[in-house]
């Protein structure tokens, strides 16, 4: 039985005060029956995490260097979110990919210094809209999983985001069957390449757009483990009901 995941990516969002959000978040669920995530911006991952240490809430980063130390200006390695408290940290966004031009093979590259430091590797993927329209979803998915998951991936230290880039900040959400499609796709991929032990437990996220009105339809679609939850993993508020839909589906 794969444990479903709730995952917040604060991006660039976040100051010391938004440490509270996530007493909030603890208060209302202090026995959760889903793993919760928050990666906050790599400023808060320390305090975040001395903050959660008693707490149901994991903490993780948005990004890592591919090496683990060196003249690297402004970056930070997997060693030292590991050591600031993340167990984890998100891949790929198709944010950096577009905004810092990183590939499918950086992103690998970055997921084994994840997998070295003991970092769970929450790996994103997802098509265009311009692809979608196409009718290319799957090949891009293929491709991105080929290039995207290192060899060192196992089913504790991996994690799979599906984002299509047009569903991000869009409120714009496939539909079910959408969904469905993709991480299906994503499953006998991962069964293909991994065998059915390691496939069969990854767990398989969905984000773009997940709001609390939505994501109870989006949590019982087959496959989905969870969600990467972006605007609405900000406020408690938000996210709380969102947590609950995933725990409800379980
Ligand atoms: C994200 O950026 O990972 C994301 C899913 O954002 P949002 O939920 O705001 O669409």
């Amino acid at each position: 039985m794969r444990r479903k995941l709730a995952a917040g990516n604060w991006k660039m969002n976040g100051l010391t005060a938004s440490l509270g959000e996530l007493q909030s978040l603890a208060s209302a669920h202090p026995d959760p029956l889903v793993d919760i995530l928050v990666c906050p911006p790599a400023t808060l991952v320390s305090a975040a995490a001395q903050c959660c240490a008693t707490l149901p809430i994991a903490i993780g980063g948005q990004d890592c260097h591919a090496e683990r130390a060196g003249p690297h200006t402004g970056d930070i390695s997997a060693e030292m979110l590991k050591d600031s408290g993340a167990c984890a940290s998100i891949l790929g966004h198709s944010e950096r990919r577009e905004n810092h031009g990183e590939t499918s093979d950086m992103v690998r590259a970055k997921a084994r210094a994840a997998h070295a430091a003991g970092l769970i590797a929450v790996i994103c993927m997802g098509e265009s809209l311009a692809q979608r329209d196409a009718a290319n979803t799957l090949d891009i998915i293929a491709a991105q999983m080929a290039l995207s998951i290192p060899d060192t991936s196992t089913a504790e230290n991996l994690v799979i985001a599906y984002e299509p880039i047009w569903a991000i900040g869009t409120g714009k959400v496939p539909t079910p069957a959408q969904i469905g499609e993709v991480h299906d796709f994503i499953r006998t991929r991962l069964e293909r390449r991994f065998g059915p032990g390691v496939g069969r437990g990854v767990r398989i996220l969905y984000g773009g757009s997940v709001k609390p009105d939505n994501a109870d339809t989006i949590f019982h679609v087959p496959n989905v483990d969870g969600a990467l939850v972006g605007g609405a993993s900000l406020r408690a508020e938000d996210f709380s009901p969102i947590i609950h839909a995933l725990s409800e589906s379980t």
